[in-house]
């Protein structure tokens, strides 16, 4: 029975040590979509940014087509001026005309503050898109890392599993179907050493005739209160630093 109190007491520590690999492993994709996340939001930003410029200079074509417009109707206007004989018509015309120019001139003020505003945009986004590929090298190698970590994890995890197999044939069905269900029923720790007097999975103090049976060593014995398989710590300390073949 000591063979398969200390078979039960190993397999717990191969699932628990390939546990700890598969849950490191699971963390690392959280932080490859909260890097994602950054770079995405500096995009969006830039985006908003080229649509800004954008937007200016397509208003700013709409005035240099409304200059050149306005430019022709001037030179007409400035034309039929010297043909006009009468000096009320002319100067209905005239004052025309100075509309016309007045309203030229406010356009090329715009068409200069549109121009200004476009570089002052294009300067900013050619640093944010500066930012971006800096950012994009730092996170893209810290991605690669991260995914090489999770493998190498995973990798881990299926090599903490290695003689699991042969110590589960070497128990009898019924520990290892109680092992299972435990482990199941409680976060991963069915079998847990005694700590002194207590139960180190629940920190409760054992009873005097329990902790008795438990240096029997010739039964396995669970937990009153949390119903893990508990194990007299000194036998695992004497053995831990054996090797336990899959043949004990
Ligand atoms: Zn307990």
């Amino acid at each position: 029975m000591r063979e398969v109190l200390l078979a039960l007491f190993k397999l717990q520590q191969i699932d628990s040590r390939a546990q700890e690999f598969e849950q490191a492993a699971l963390k690392l994709p959280e932080r490859i979509h909260e890097l994602e996340g950054v770079l995405d939001k500096q995009r969006v930003a830039l985006g908003a940014m080229r649509n800004e410029e954008d937007a200016k200079r397509k208003e700013q074509e709409a005035a240099e087509a409304q200059i050149r417009e306005e430019g022709e109707k001037i030179q007409k206007w400035k034309r039929r001026l010297q043909e006009i004989r009468t000096p009320r018509e002319y100067q209905a015309l005239s004052r025309e005309v100075e509309q016309l120019e007045r309203l030229s001139k406010e356009l090329e003020d715009k068409v200069l503050l549109l121009q200004e505003e476009r570089e002052a945009i294009d300067k900013a986004a050619a640093e944010k898109e500066t930012e971006l590929r800096e950012a994009e090298a730092v996170a893209f190698k810290e991605i690669r890392e991260l995914r090489e970590a999770q493998a190498k994890l995973n990798r881990e995890a299926t090599e903490a599993k290695a003689g699991r197999e042969a110590l589960v044939a070497s128990l009898s069905k019924r520990w290892v179907s109680l092992y299972e269900r435990t482990r199941a029923a409680r976060d991963g720790l069915a079998v847990v050493p005694t700590a002194g007097d207590s139960c180190s999975g629940c920190n409760r103090v054992l009873r005097p005739q329990l902790m008795v049976e438990l240096r029997k060593l010739d039964t396995v014995h669970t937990c009153p209160y949390c119903s893990r398989v508990v194990v007299l710590d000194s036998l695992t300390r004497s053995e831990n630093n054996v090797e336990i073949s899959a043949s004990t």
